[in-house]
């Protein structure tokens, strides 16, 4: 049981790290790859204080290294639910549970997107985890949709364990992929069925199949925790970073624009001394 979780490993996430070890609570970031984030592939950030010819990858290395330094530990992995009892939120990272007292949320711009059909056949044939369902459809074909290469490497993952694998992304090229899977280019996705899956239509092409997995990198807000309230589009909070639920903040660019790293940090840091202000406030009382 960690004191706070933090969703994201970006500068926000980081910056609340590093910030809630110095306060002694325990830490747990959960996210994905930090290879998998848009800063990793700037050559050159030019306006972070302090550190004028950095590039985006070694400026994450960095605050992910001191965060680990001081102490936090990491899951690299997707988040996929979240649910709150017994005073405490349940954290579902994949095949993973982590168990957190308060919850920081740093997971950067996440566009809310579902396929026709998708939320029709949820757990039955539909799912978000190759590692958690993929052992369900050995020997039957599934399709996997993704856009990274975590997604690619899961689809490898499943053609290791049998199944008969089609990939589809919106991205170009194969990638991580294995030569073995079939690779199609998509723009539009529908997942048909009776009581569980049956086909997908691919840009109105029907592809049989059994499974599909949706291995999308992140998951919006709203989908993870549904009480959470918007501002035009972003994580509504307050100047000490609390959302509108208890125990909950968010920091960096989820919160609204600027779209930068010196605004991620400061917010990230901000909602760690709330968390932690939160926490000692709850075991006092
Ligand atoms: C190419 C590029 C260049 C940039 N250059 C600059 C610059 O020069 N100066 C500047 O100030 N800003 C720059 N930015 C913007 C800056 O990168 C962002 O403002 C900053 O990274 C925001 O930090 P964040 O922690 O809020 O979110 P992010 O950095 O986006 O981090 C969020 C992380 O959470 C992960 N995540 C989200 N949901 C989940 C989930 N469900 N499970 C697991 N992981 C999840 C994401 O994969 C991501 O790694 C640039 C951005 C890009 C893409």
């Amino acid at each position: 049981m960690y004191d706070i979780a933090v969703l994201g490993g970006g500068p926000a996430g980081l910056a609340a790290a590093v910030s809630a070890r110095v306060r002694s609570k325990t830490v747990a970031v959960i996210s994905n790859a930090m290879t998998e984030n848009g800063l990793y592939r700037s050559k050159l950030v030019p306006n972070y204080p302090g550190v004028p010819d950095i590039s985006g990858s070694a400026l994450l290395e960095a605050m992910h290294a001191q965060a680990e330094k001081l102490g936090a530990g990491f899951v690299e992995k997707r988040l996929l639910s979240a649910v709150y009892g017994n005073g405490q939120w349940y954290l579902g990272a994949e095949d993973e549970m982590i168990e957190a007292r308060a919850l920081i949320l740093a997971g950067g711009v996440v566009r809310s997107e579902r396929f026709a059909g998708e939320e029709k056949f949820l757990g039955r044939g539909v799912s978000y985890c190759a590692t958690c369902d993929g052992m369900f459809f050995r020997e039957k074909h599934v399709v996997v949709y993704g856009e990274t290469a975590a997604a690619e490497r899961e689809a490898n993952y499943l053609r290791e364990i049998g199944c008969i694998v089609v990939y589809l992304s919106r991205r170009d090229g194969k990638g991580a992929l294995a030569d073995t899977i079939p690779f199609l280019r998509m723009r539009t996705l529908e997942v048909c069925g009776e009581e569980t899956v049956q086909r997908v239509l691919v840009d109105g092409e029907t592809i049989q199949c059994d499974g599909v997995f949706l291995l999308r990198p992140s998951v919006a807000p709203v989908d993870l925790l549904p009480g959470l309230a918007l501002e035009e589009g972003h994580i509504a909070v307050n100047r000490a970073m609390e959302t509108n639920l208890p125990g909950v903040y968010a920091a960096g660019d989820c919160t609204g624009k600027p779209y930068q790293i010196a605004k991620a940090v400061g917010e990230g840091q901000v909602a760690a001394l709330s968390a932690v202000a939160w926490l000692d406030q709850r075991k006092d009382g």
